[in-house]
């Protein structure tokens, strides 16, 4: 492997009851989110992150007595491999017990097909051998067709189409509770996803902050960095950072 710190431990947090962050914990990996069905014990995990700090959540958990056994699903932000990678670990891990996978579009279509040079597009120079990781197809829900996804009795989410970071890229928003996930679409402290990787665009990212910066958020839990419970205030703080570099 490539990257080595292999288990050490996601420091995580309640962020609500039965919400839990997991904070990403080296080089290329993301922020981790899972919710616990208070009536089936079932978790629901929120991106994958990069494979190689599978151990590293797991250790995390088990400061909450969340049992990694009980995830049942998982829902991506987007294909991207800090976000993906995971995927095949876990599925390992779960051959008796399969867990059911969403993403959206491009996102559940390139992990569907299996195909290495999507997870690894371009030159960037990595490949799944640095991160320990076989890349095989995988079983998909596309959220294409679905607008809301209910986790437990606490939470339900709608599923919006936010590209720009990738082409694949959705956030999750829990209207009542006021929770955003955006995946890499903004981040706190003014930061904002990249849109120079492939199926990027400046303009198309602007589109999508801008739409997350009209709902109602009170909690955002992005892909990257520190979360907020100062939601509108951070989107908006990013939705000017962005404006002000492009030109029009
Ligand atoms: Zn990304």
């Amino acid at each position: 492997m490539f990257f080595s710190s292999t288990d050490s431990e996601k420091k995580g947090k309640e962020v609500k009851s039965n919400l839990y962050y997991f904070a990403e914990n080296q080089m290329l990996d993301c922020n981790q989110y899972i919710i616990k069905d208070p009536n089936t014990g079932d978790l629901a995990l929120f991106d994958a992150g990069n494979g190689i700090s599978l151990k590293g959540l797991f250790k995390g958990m088990e400061k909450f007595n969340l049992n990694p056994s009980n995830i049942t699903k998982v829902f991506l932000t987007h294909e991207h491999v800090d976000h993906v990678l995971g995927l095949y670990p876990l599925m390992k891990l779960s051959k008796s017990n399969p867990i059911e996978i969403f993403a959206y579009g491009e996102t559940a279509e390139i992990l569907t097909g299996g195909d290495e040079s999507r997870i690894f597009p371009g030159n960037f120079g990595m490949n799944p051998k640095m991160f320990g990781v076989e890349i095989i197809p995988l079983e998909v829900t596309d959220l294409i067709n679905i607008k809301e996804i209910k986790i437990s009795s606490e939470y339900k989410f709608q599923i919006y189409y936010t590209p720009g970071h990738s082409l694949g890229s959705i956030s999750y928003y829990d209207s009542d509770k006021k929770i955003l996930i955006p995946g890499d679409l903004v981040f706190t402290g003014g930061s904002f996803g990249r849109y120079d990787f492939p199926g990027g665009s400046l303009n198309t990212l602007i589109n999508s902050i801008k739409y997350v910066n009209n709902l109602d958020v009170e909690y955002l839990l992005p892909g990257h960095m520190g979360i907020s419970d100062k939601g509108n205030q951070q989107i908006a703080f990013s939705y000017k950072m962005i404006q002000s570099i492009s030109f029009f």
